[in-house]
């Protein structure tokens, strides 16, 4: 039994068939057509984009006896059927993250002097992760990318091209590919699946481009996942798993974070890594998440109920705060996908952020908060009387209720709550005057701008037990309720 992953299968054996990257692949086309390709190369861009792919392709065009138009592999001279064997003579990929000292390097270049094997024409070296080699081990490349032997081409591949020294990117030809649009992906998928002939859902295709964040790999890796599960017929395990960021618990974590509340964070966290005992995935679907948050708390254009719950909840807290809580989050989380305890690492991340220090800092925050409530507290029982009369001059039509209502308030930290208790009559009334008279206490009380403002409506109890049977006072409780609890949430 042997596995194919769809990355392998579908690799592209040909310019033609790179998805996305026609800027790379034309200029490398044009270097092929004309027989003027530069010896050194850095190829950089985003993983899974198809790095390594153009150089094996490229070394297969430079080494074909017969190219279709000049540049294309033709997959049938002798060069391009050549046994494995054969190929390793002239093909050499090295990861340069493990082999990065200078022994290494300085072994490498001394291969460069032999030629191929004939009738093959060049030698076509490939460094991956070239970002990192170790100094020494660059300078010790210096003189080889500067001028090598005739038969050589070099390909430092990487993700991290500003890594590379300047010495050596001077002397080198740089092509860098692009991050391959979410359209692109889906479109390469549906065509895959078409040779498969397999149907899968246009929807969850597209879940599946998006959710590979423009790497072609990755994308094909989770199709990989949804087949292996579709086989036994349980693909809506697939979609469950899909789902899940949109699981809600990763916005509570984020949430109990902001709170400094140790013990939900981490009981949360907990939870998410019991459900899908995957590190790397959690804390990519939590940095989705930050990311997602910090653009909506600049500037709110999406309409996105779950961001705007939380924006709303942490509004009082400086934006510098949050990036900074959540830049350090991610810098631990970075560091916890690297450890062999990167679970208790997280963890370990999560009570710091949330440590007493910083609770310190929010109980000096909320009393300072305290003393301006006490302010507000002051300014409010000295203007009651004047917003009632403002309220009357208003809603005429309610004024005989308004004058025997009971007007009150209170407020919180970051609240703060205009109740009016009215007759049963005089609420109906009113009811609908709702948002005019919070926009009258945001003009009469302009200090209340950073305060949630909230509005509750009670029926006056006298009036309850004098006139109304008890079935309709419970209608009546139940209505109130729902009034408040919609005036809570505007
Ligand atoms: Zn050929």
């Amino acid at each position: 039994m042997s596995f194919q992953s769809l990355a392998q299968k579908y690799r592209p054996a040909k310019f033609s068939e790179v998805i996305g990257q026609r800027f790379v692949v034309s200029s490398l086309k044009g270097g092929l057509l004309k027989q003027n390709l530069p010896r050194a190369m850095i190829f950089s861009g985003p993983r899974g984009t198809g790095k390594t792919t153009i150089c094996r392709i490229l070394a297969k065009a430079l080494n074909c006896l017969n190219p279709v138009e000049g540049y294309e592999p033709c997959f049938s001279c002798y060069n391009c059927s050549a046994q494995k064997d054969l190929v390793s003579m002239t093909y050499f990929e090295v990861d340069g993250a493990s082999y990065n000292g200078v022994e290494v390097v300085r072994e490498l270049i001394s291969t460069f002097q032999s030629l191929p094997p004939k009738p093959f024409q060049y030698k076509f070296y490939v460094i991956d992760e070239a970002h990192m080699l170790s100094n020494s081990a660059f300078n010790a490349m210096l003189k080889s990318i500067e001028e090598p032997p005739s038969h050589v081409y070099i390909a430092l591949v990487t993700t991290e091209p500003e890594k590379i020294p300047t010495t050596v990117h001077s002397r080198c030809v740089h092509f860098e590919l692009e991050a391959v649009p979410t359209q692109l992906i889906q479109q390469h998928l549906v065509t895959i699946l078409e040779r498969e002939s397999i149907k899968i859902e246009e929807n969850l295709l597209f879940e599946i481009a998006k959710l590979a964040k423009n790497s072609i790999r990755d994308a094909l890796t989770l199709l990989d996942r949804f087949l292996l599960l579709n086989q036994i017929g349980e693909e809506n395990l697939f979609t469950k798993w899909l789902n899940k960021s949109k699981d809600n618990r990763f916005i509570n974590l984020l949430d109990y974070c902001l709170l400094n509340d140790p013990e939900n964070a981490l009981k949360n966290f907990k939870e998410l890594m019991r459900d899908y005992s995957d590190l790397g995935f959690v804390l990519k679907s939590f940095s989705e998440l930050c990311s997602e948050f910090l653009s909506y708390f600049v500037s709110p254009n999406a309409d996105n109920e779950r961001l705007t719950y939380l924006k709303q909840k942490h509004r009082h807290i400086p934006v510098n705060e949050i990036t900074k809580k959540i830049i350090e989050i991610l810098n631990f989380g970075d560091l916890a996908l690297r450890s062999t305890f990167g679970e208790t690492l997280f963890e370990a991340c999560i009570v710091q952020v949330t440590s007493d220090v910083r609770k310190k800092d929010d109980q000096a925050c909320e009393v300072a908060n305290l003393e301006k409530t006490e302010a507000f507290r002051e300014n409010i029982n000295n203007n009651l009387e004047g917003f009632r009369e403002l309220v009357e001059k208003e809603l005429p039509a309610v004024k005989p209720y308004l004058k025997k209502a009971e007007f009150s308030y209170h407020v919180g930290e970051r609240d703060f709550y205009l109740v009016i208790k009215i007759s049963r009559v005089g609420l109906d009334l009113i009811k609908n005057s709702k948002d005019r008279i919070l926009k009258m206490v945001k003009t009469f009380w302009p200090n209340f701008e950073n305060y949630h403002l909230n509005f509750e409506l009670q029926v006056d109890a006298i009036q309850k037990q004098t006139k109304l049977k008890e079935n309709q006072s419970r209608l009546l409780t139940e209505f109130e309720k729902k009034l408040i609890d919609g005036a809570e949430k505007i």
